[in-house]
């Protein structure tokens, strides 16, 4: 599934080529979608930006319509000139939106519905402004005390709730408990307020050092010193944790772990050293 940096640079291309543009073509092979196009038509409305809000994009049109995509794990969007050949097949096309000097195009997007403002903010299932980790409108605050509203539940759960940090995805959440040293495993109300608000910032930093201009499309959370040139496509090379079970810890050589956490039995990477459970005794000496 792409990880919020993702959908964040998706939309950034997307607002840059499309906002502020008349849209001159729309056509899709979702019946909602094309209904509602039939009805009040796309074309000749304007583009006026595109957004991230967590794992969702948001397309806004002039006129209170907003297209709300999720990409799940299969879907994505390209942005081409016309006559540009695609890099997909057109049978994995599921929308288009064209202007005057770009064509946009949903590949395989399995989640795509139209939406006005209010009907948007009424939707628990798109996260608010205020969860968005790199939204203009993420409050930290609020996110300190949503995280610690599951104290019964493990802090890589929780990490993964997009009501609480929209944007956290499985890759980030094993490098968030490592960068702030807390176990994955340890519920959420052992956890000091301060505690707490270190996992908060954490994500913010590591997320938003991830949207640079300069970042490739590839999650980064560990810059060693030795910047090795051979093996660069290797995810490993990047990361502290994630994908590096058995390999040892970058900070203390210890062996990382790997074990499936949550009811979506989802991979958590971690160091037993470098992140001890609550009160557990380090038996390596
Ligand atoms: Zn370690």
């Amino acid at each position: 599934m792409p990880e919020g940096d993702n959908i964040f640079r998706a939309a950034r291309t997307l607002n840059r080529a499309l906002a502020g543009n008349s849209v001159t073509g729309f056509r899709s092979n979702y019946a909602l979608l094309t209904r509602f196009n039939d009805d009040t038509p796309l074309t000749g409305r304007t583009v006026e930006r595109v957004e991230a809000r967590g794992k969702w994009l948001l397309m806004h049109f002039s006129g209170d319509a907003i297209l709300v995509t999720h990409m799940l794990m299969s879907g994505s969007w390209h942005i081409y000139r016309h006559g540009e050949r695609w890099q997909l097949p057109a049978a994995m096309m599921r929308m288009v939106v064209e202007t005057k000097d770009f064509v946009a195009v949903g590949f395989n997007v399995p989640v795509a519905e139209m939406h006005t403002a209010q009907s948007l903010a009424r939707d628990p299932r798109i996260p608010g402004l205020a969860s968005d980790v790199l939204g203009g409108g993420f409050d930290a605050n609020a996110a300190v005390k949503s995280l610690l509203s599951y104290p019964d539940a493990e802090l890589g759960e929780v990490l993964l709730r997009q009501t609480v940090l929209a944007g956290v995805g499985n890759v980030f959440k094993s490098e968030i408990c490592f960068t702030a040293g807390l176990n994955p495993f340890r519920k959420v109300g052992t956890l000091t307020r301060e505690q707490a608000a270190q996992v908060v910032s954490t994500a913010q930093k590591l997320l938003e050092s991830n949207v640079l201009e300069d970042s490739g499309d590839r999650i980064v959370t560990y810059r060693g010193r030795r910047r090795r040139t051979t093996h660069r496509s290797d995810p490993g090379e990047s990361l502290w944790v994630y994908g590096r079970s058995g390999e040892p810890c970058r900070r203390c050589g210890e062996a990382i772990r790997r074990r499936l956490q949550g009811a979506d039995a989802r991979g958590t990477y971690w160091c037993p050293r470098c992140q001890p459970m609550p009160g557990a005794r380090d038996v390596d000496g």
